[in-house]
């Protein structure tokens, strides 16, 4: 880095030990020591607080982030109910084109929701609900009409039985994105601000199939500062290749998604992840139930490649995706968030295979921890929080044998973007200055996990939250 900050950082606590002082020149941590004389630099009093390196969040998706903050929420805590579903699409501000958009749509609210069902809850103007999973939108007549949804040909479109369409989309964001007008990617000015808040100082977009506007989107953000953080693209067409530059995203493994309801043959898998690795590139595959676990493993993958949420993992798996040397990463927010639903839903023989996190990493197996923001909790605290305690909102705790340690959590968001659950990265000479400075000792905050522990997030030596 050239275009790094000169800093210095006074009286922090580093690695969990005494007070030092903290030198970085344009952008690189240069010197640690006692009392460092100031050259003219800018200088951060850290009042004692622990110094970590910034927390990289493994698996997110920027615009859809974006996107859910122009959003009104459908799901709970907000909204209860139908009664209170249509209250707040009463009340929500429709985007310049007149539609009104909805996110982290549960049924505990009002139920399988088709066009029919929305109507019900609201006809005027056309309504798009996203479901929490992400895999499925649902629209009322007015939007199925906007859509010109009788004579869509995607696969996604639900049909009854006598071809009509339901108002359900599935899997079907690009296509979707392409009939609707107005198509720029939302800005990531405030998701950027907001992840500095929280200390995270890298991400992973694992959006898959990142079209030339969303690629461009990002590195505009990223070029005008708007989004600070270093980026790593899942989602990068093979052959892709980022502008060279100073702040330009990296290439990470190809996203691969299998999508619960309908699995890919064996041969259609193992082509994609051959085709990927001729590329150079590792995979990264969306695997939430075992059936897809079970074809992952003999598709050809090897070394490097990564599950994505890895929901449930048989634990006589466990050796095998070790052998394999895949790497795991996992969102335990999602305990925290719906944490009730999946032991009201998840067979009791399974729940032992939930969400594993101790398992792998006591079994070798990498293990990297992410929010999978919009659809679990963006904040890491958070996350970290639930990866020790596995606590559901109403209190239960969801396998408690999965715990991790508060500082195998937290190490869990210290890889290298290209290295998730591998060696946490270190405050230390020679090393980037992407840093998070917290209020507290690191011990004071790994017994209280919370994202107001953050006094200041630093990237390239730049003070950004
Ligand atoms: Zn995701």
């Amino acid at each position: 880095m050239t275009d790094g900050h000169d800093l210095l950082l006074r009286r922090a606590e580093v690695d969990g030990r005494g007070l030092v002082d903290v030198r970085v020149v344009a952008g690189v941590i240069a010197e640690i020591g006692t009392r460092l004389a100031g050259r003219g630099e800018d200088v951060l009093d850290a009042r004692g607080g622990a110094l970590l390196p910034g927390l990289c969040d493994h698996h997110l998706h920027l615009h859809a982030l974006a996107a859910a903050e122009r959003s009104v929420r459908c799901g709970p805590p907000s909204v209860v109910g139908p009664d209170a579903l249509a209250e707040a699409l009463a009340h929500a501000p429709a985007d310049e084109h007149g539609w009104v958009r909805g996110v982290g749509y549960s049924e505990d609210v009002a139920g399988p929701l088709d066009a029919t069902a929305l109507d019900r809850l609201h006809a005027t103007r056309p309504v798009r609900i996203q479901h929490r999973s992400g895999a499925l939108w649902m629209v009322n007549t007015a939007g199925a009409r906007a859509l010109g949804l009788g004579g869509a040909g995607h696969p996604g479109v639900e049909r009854d039985a006598g071809a009509r369409p339901t108002g359900r989309l599935w899997r079907a964001d690009d296509w979707l994105r392409a009939r609707l007008p107005g198509t720029r990617p939302p800005d990531l000015r405030h998701v950027g601000s907001r992840l500095a808040r929280l200390g995270i100082t890298h991400l992973t977009d694992a959006t898959p199939d990142l079209d030339a506007s969303a690629l461009d989107a990002i590195g505009e953000a990223m070029r005008t500062g708007a989004l600070p953080q270093r980026v790593h693209l899942l989602g990068a067409p093979l052959g892709w290749a980022a502008p060279s530059g100073q702040r330009s995203a990296t290439v990470g493994p190809y996203k691969i998604v299998l999508a619960d309801s309908a699995l890919p043959g064996l041969d259609v898998l193992s082509d994609r992840i051959r085709a990927a690795h001729a590329a150079g590139r590792a995979v990264a595959v969306h695997c939430v139930t075992r059936e897809a676990l079970v074809l992952l493993l003999v598709a050809g993958v090897r070394a490097g490649d990564r599950i994505e949420h890895a929901a449930l993992v048989p634990g006589e798996l466990i050796a095998r995706l070790r052998a394999l040397g895949l790497v795991v990463v996992t969102q335990p927010g999602f305990i925290a968030d719906r944490g009730d639903d999946y032991l009201r839903d998840v067979p009791a023989v399974d729940r032992s295979d939930l969400y594993r996190a101790r398992s792998l990493v006591d079994g070798g197996v990498p293990c990297a921890l992410a929010s999978d923001a919009p659809y679990g909790p963006v904040d890491p605290w958070t996350v970290i929080d639930a990866a020790v305690r596995r606590c559901t909102p109403a209190g239960q705790v969801a396998g408690a044998a999965e715990g991790l340690t508060a500082r195998q959590a937290l190490d869990a968001y210290l890889g290298a973007p290209d290295d998730p659950g591998g060696t946490p990265r270190t405050v230390a000479p020679g090393a980037p200055a992407d840093l998070v400075l917290l209020h507290v000792s690191r011990a004071d905050a790994l017994a209280r996990p919370s994202a107001d522990l953050v006094a200041a997030t630093v990237i390239a030596g730049a003070v950004c939250g």
